[in-house]
């Protein structure tokens, strides 16, 4: 069976063409800059096929986009299948499925419907997954089975006291103001990993789950289920980001606003785009920028890469109260899969709670490893994230029914 995974945004699409049976990557690329000119990019994964490397294409629409990845993965030459019959089904990241989803879906009419109505959720991502599908459709065809995939569905099972915010209740009655949560499907395929290294049913276990990478959030997994996360109504609240806040004072923005005449729309961008690790050290958002300015006497870069750190830290010792205890501690993503020194820093001094890390373990970037001590109770290992898998697993389970 093979699945064509794809995330869609407002000008670019990632695409992966993958088996979910065998976890074998066939192709993968993106197109860029969809509506402006138009590149191309298509990575074969057979050997002898030739790579395209932001190639021009015109891209009027996602439709076109669309259009240029199938022609590559059918090509005679290069292409990886034999035709589109061999593409069995499609699943789509959807970013928001507010409280109408708890889990992935087949599309229908009435399911567009749904992620219509949850536009005002998340205005920049869903119109742009809702544009992928129908670009799909336009170029496939009805026939070929398409599955939404949620970033906040995998959090719909948080209990009230985790998702409401202490605000009017009409608030959460009229307007679905409450925390939602994001990243879901990579939580929920490192749970999944989790369980297996550790021998033990989902069911039976106790996760939290660090996706520490550009964007980052901490999740409580109780028995398979997220129980507590650290994102919110959107993305942008909890650990501070690569230039985002994450939570803070909402008295903040009133003194700000005031002292310096913004308006929301500049509060609110200054919040998500200049904000974060990059907005305390003034060098980088990127981590690696970060930790090379602090070797080379930049101590704002050393402050920023701390605070985030110890937020991580913070939420680990709350969610494992939250939850009466942890089996395994998790690290993925960017920073969790290739920063040897962040794991350390976060997952040290907690051996008053049971976790031990064994720093030789621990010197490894991006492979299923248990990095905690021999001896340690909690387990902490290190798994790189699949959303792609994650995706096409979910949308072949309910194309299998
Ligand atoms: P996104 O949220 O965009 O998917 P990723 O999960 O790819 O982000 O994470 C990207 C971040 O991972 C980068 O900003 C970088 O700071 C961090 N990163 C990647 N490699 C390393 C490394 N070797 N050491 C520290 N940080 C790293």
């Amino acid at each position: 069976m093979n699945i064509l995974v794809i995330n869609a945004g407002s000008s670019s699409l990632k695409y992966q063409l993958l088996n979910p049976e065998t976890g074998d990557l066939l192709a993968k690329g993106l197109c860029e800059r969809i509506g402006i000119d138009g590149k191309f990019t298509y990575k074969p994964q057979i050997a002898g096929k030739q790579v395209l490397d932001a190639v021009d294409v015109a891209m009027p629409t996602h439709s076109e986009a669309i259009q240029t990845v199938m022609n590559a993965l059918v090509d005679a030459e290069n292409g990886v299948v034999a035709s589109m019959a061999e593409i069995d089904a499609v699943g789509h990241r959807v970013v928001h499925g507010g409280e109408a989803f708890n889990k992935s879906v087949l599309i229908t009419d009435e399911v567009m419907k749904a992620l219509e109505d949850c536009i005002p959720l998340a205005p920049l991502h869903n119109p742009a997954n809702i544009t992928g599908i129908n670009a799909c459709t336009a170029v496939m065809g009805k026939d070929v089975p398409q599955v939404a995939v949620f970033d906040t569905a995998f959090h719909q099972t948080m209990p009230a006291k985790a998702y409401m915010y202490a605000l009017p209740y009409e608030y959460y009655e009229n307007d679905k103001v409450r925390r939602y949560g994001f990243h879901g499907t990579s939580h929920k395929y490192v749970a999944g990993r989790a369980a297996a290294m550790l021998g033990k049913n989902i069911e039976d276990v106790k996760l939290i789950s660090c996706h520490l990478g550009n964007g980052s959030s901490v999740t409580a997994i109780d028995g398979g289920k997220s129980v507590d996360t650290s994102m919110g109504f959107t993305p942008l609240a909890g650990l501070p980001m690569g230039t985002r806040a994450g939570d803070l004072d909402a008295g903040i923005l009133e003194f700000l606003m005031n002292k310096y005449g913004m308006d929301i729309k500049e509060m609110v961008s200054i919040l998500n785009k200049k904000s974060g690790v990059q907005g305390v050290s003034g060098v980088s958002s990127d981590f690696r920028d970060l930790e090379n300015a602090f070797k080379d006497g930049n101590d704002r870069a050393g402050l920023a890469v701390d605070m985030f750190n110890y937020g991580v830290k913070k939420l680990i010792g709350s969610y494992a109260a939250a939850m009466g205890g942890v089996d395994a501690i998790i690290f993925t993503a960017g920073v969790g899969e290739n920063s040897a020194s962040q794991r350390l820093a976060i997952a040290s001094d907690l051996e008053f709670m049971g976790v031990k890390m064994d720093a030789e373990a621990n010197a490894v970037r991006g492979k299923e490893t248990v990095i905690s001590a021999a001896d340690s109770k909690v387990k902490v290992l290190l798994i790189p994230t699949n959303e792609e898998l994650m995706i096409a697993m979910d949308t072949a389970a309910i194309v299998k029914g």
